[in-house]
């Protein structure tokens, strides 16, 4: 049987990570700073630099290319757009890539590498429909049905995290107020933390065990607005499960007391869906991009 290659680069703020799957097993793994204050076109060169590392690892075989970078490229314009690595922002990003490469790519955003990674390789591999779900400095997600991504006409399927929890509520940086996003990302919860002058870091105040009144009451209030956001998900889509990433999916309590607070808002008596912590942590990304 022929072997099958795929690479997977994944392209971070910081660092760009690069593997090889060989019949989706890893056979090649390195990573090379990101240096993004030297702009777009030395991040292409180190995307270059270390993708040749890749192909002469496998002596030029036949493979896949799929990148993972946050953001994704409008259906409209086919321009990076809402990539934290700015400067690439509103660059043909796939076309430049590819020409430099010489080799056609995919490119996913990291919710979706990630949905995708757990689905095939982490904990949604006995599962159908996958909900992958990141909770990090921002709230994003994917869906995986039968080990594909389902991607949707405006390619913003799984942004669960910019739906409406609260009408009138927090101003998110999307120009809504009340998004998912603004109230139990790590980034949102700062900022709710930091508006009572509670000055705790999001894991040091999930970790403090005498809460006082208001520090208790923002815990209430953080773990009914997962429920409620998980809630809207299960109730519309019904997934087979769902898989937590991101800083916040540490969190233990979320896996008691968030799971618990579901059940009220689902129609139906009891959830029977598996809500559960990731499998493959910081190497989703680059599993994911290698599979797409
Ligand atoms: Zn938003």
């Amino acid at each position: 049987m022929a072997l099958e290659h795929n690479i997977g680069i994944d392209l971070g703020g910081t660092k760009i990570e690069c593997i090889v799957l060989e019949n989706q097993k890893e056979i090649f793994r390195d990573r090379i700073l990101t240096e993004s204050e030297k702009g777009s076109d030395h991040i292409l060169n180190q995307i270059h630099q270390i993708y040749q590392k890749a192909i002469l690892f496998i002596e030029n075989q036949k493979h896949t290319l799929g990148i993972c970078t946050p953001g994704s490229i409008s259906p409209d314009t086919n321009l990076l757009r809402n990539s934290n690595t700015t400067c690439l922002n509103g660059l043909p990003f796939k076309k430049i890539l590819e020409d430099k490469l010489a080799h056609p790519l995919s490119i996913e955003n990291d919710a979706n590498c990630f949905a995708l990674a757990e689905a095939v390789m982490g904990a949604g591999q006995d599962h159908a429909f996958i909900f992958g779900v990141i909770m990090g400095t921002g709230c994003g997600g994917g869906f995986v049905h039968n080990k594909k991504l389902r991607v949707g006409p405006n390619l913003i399927s799984g942004e669960w995290g910019h739906s409406i929890l609260h009408t009138n509520g927090h101003a998110c940086f999307c120009q809504k107020q009340g998004c998912v996003e603004t109230y139990i990302s790590g980034g949102g919860l700062s900022k709710i933390l930091n508006n009572h002058g509670i000055h705790l870091s999001v894991e040091a105040f999930f970790k403090k065990e005498d809460k006082n009144n208001i520090e208790s009451r923002i815990y209430q209030n953080f773990m009914n607005d997962f429920a409620q956001a998980m809630g809207n998900i299960i109730n519309s889509i019904d997934p087979d499960i769902i898989i937590l990433g991101g800083g916040l999916s540490n969190i233990d309590s979320l896996y008691t007391d968030g799971i618990n607070a579901i059940n009220q808002y689902i129609f139906s008596e009891t959830l029977k869906t598996p809500i559960v912590r990731n499998q493959l942590g910081d190497s989703a990304g680059v599993f994911g991009a290698a599979l797409l």
